[in-house]
């Protein structure tokens, strides 16, 4: 028998197995030096672009799991345990990755990073010792001590995600989410002083809270703008085996016949003291915060981004598309002093030179290596990817652009 799994029967009956005993993360880590001679054993099952962040290839490296804050809608604390990892398996586990999927930019797995302060100095300092080049990018608590955020920088800390959800008091003390909101506001001021990206995690529709306690969340979010990368947010939903799910079923609150098993049911919101339209008001706000966000710090990416793959991976980058996007990315570098692309390739635009560089027809290309990354930069990203994919296989191809230039 296979603890800890839930399965249908031949009879369509559920069938839930005993729960299995706490693994020993370290123990259960894959051994992926037995992959490092035989690369191709990965590409049929793992997919990297699944990975990415921001446009880039990001690795995840398992920090910890679970948490010990009480949040109510939060899975993470569903059994209440926290573990982490031993720091000398995760440098291991770091160095053979970074050879293995030639990449220097991780993603730190832990629901938060900062919640043992201790355990996370010691493993910026061992990543800066011994992973020297790395950059990260991990979820946090925003009440860490600046101490401890300028570690994470020093080790290569770029971005950051932290949660606001609310910025009514009584709506977080309703949800269990213990913050003090002046301090967030303190986090996000040094975490931009400190070059450290971040992305803020906001709900609406919680328990409790009205569209007058959303409008409180609205004018908080306004105040951290100028500190903030970007957003993510929607509706509060109930996850199985939250508090948010306890409450729910006592207060009778779940859809009728509702089953997690059902794959044709959405993840049901909670039912609060909103009506729809409030809440489709709560979505378009937050729709236009994020847009009016988002190009802000456009030129930040791509300055970033840019300065990662090339003096930080050492690649050589050749551009797909000479239209708009590319000039004003060539504007940027110059600006910026950043090295220029090697070549850039068009169709139409063939023999001439864009800012001093040459275009070259794509199908007359015959020198690209797997070290060589595009940048597909036009105004239909999607349609150049797959032309970039089926002119150029094996080669990691970037979407510089996520919003119009
Ligand atoms: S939301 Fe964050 S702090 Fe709260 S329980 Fe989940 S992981 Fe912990």
């Amino acid at each position: 028998m296979i603890k800890g799994i839930t399965y249908r029967n031949a009879s369509n009956q559920i069938c839930k197995n005993i729960a299995r005993e706490p693994m020993n993360r370290d123990e259960a880590v894959i051994d992926y030096t037995l992959l490092e001679n035989n690369n191709n054993l990965y590409s049929p099952f793992v997919d990297l672009k699944n990975y990415e962040k921001e446009g880039i290839k990001a690795i995840p490296i398992l920090i910890a799991r679970g948490c010990t804050e009480k949040c109510t809608f939060c899975f993470n604390n569903s059994n209440g345990r926290f573990r982490s990892r031993e720091i000398t398996s995760i440098i291991e586990e770091i160095n053979i990755k970074r050879k293995i999927f030639k990449t220097n930019v991780f993603w730190m797995v832990d629901p938060t990073f900062t919640l043992r302060e201790k355990y996370s100095e010691k493993l910026c300092d061992a990543i800066k010792k011994h992973c020297n080049g790395i950059v990260w990018y991990c979820e946090t608590r925003s009440d860490c001590s600046l101490f401890l955020l300028k570690k994470m920088v020093d080790s290569g800390c770029i971005s950051i995600d932290f949660a606001l959800e609310s910025g009514a008091p009584h709506v977080l003390k309703e949800i269990k989410k213990r913050l003090d909101l002046t301090k967030l506001k303190d986090f996000a001021i040094n975490s931009k002083k400190l070059g450290i990206r971040s992305l803020v995690f906001v709900m609406y529709g919680l328990p409790k809270e009205t569209f007058s306690d959303f409008q409180e969340t609205m004018k908080l979010l306004y105040e951290l703008k100028p500190y903030l990368y970007t957003i993510s947010f929607g509706a509060a939903l109930i996850l199985p085996g939250t508090e948010m799910e306890r409450n729910a079923i006592e207060q009778n609150l779940l859809p009728e016949n509702f089953s997690w098993f059902d794959k044709n049911s959405d993840i049901p919101q909670w039912k609060g003291r909103m009506s729809n339209e409030e809440k489709e008001k709560c979505y378009k706000l937050l729709c236009d915060f994020k847009k009016d966000l988002d190009k802000e710090p456009l030129v930040k990416y791509i300055c970033k981004t840019w300065y990662n793959l090339t003096r930080v991976e050492n690649k050589s980058i050749i551009l797909f598309g000479g239209g708009s996007h590319t000039k004003f990315l060539l504007e940027i570098l110059r600006k910026n002093k950043l090295d220029f692309p090697r070549y850039i390739l068009d169709d139409n635009m063939v023999d001439i030179k864009i800012d001093g560089v040459e275009v070259i027809s794509p199908n007359a290309i015959n020198f690209i290596d797997s070290d060589i990354i595009i940048l597909s930069t036009d105004t239909y990203p999607n349609v150049f990817d797959e032309r970039c994919r089926e002119l150029f296989q094996d080669i990691e191809i970037i979407k510089l652009y996520k919003t119009e230039v």
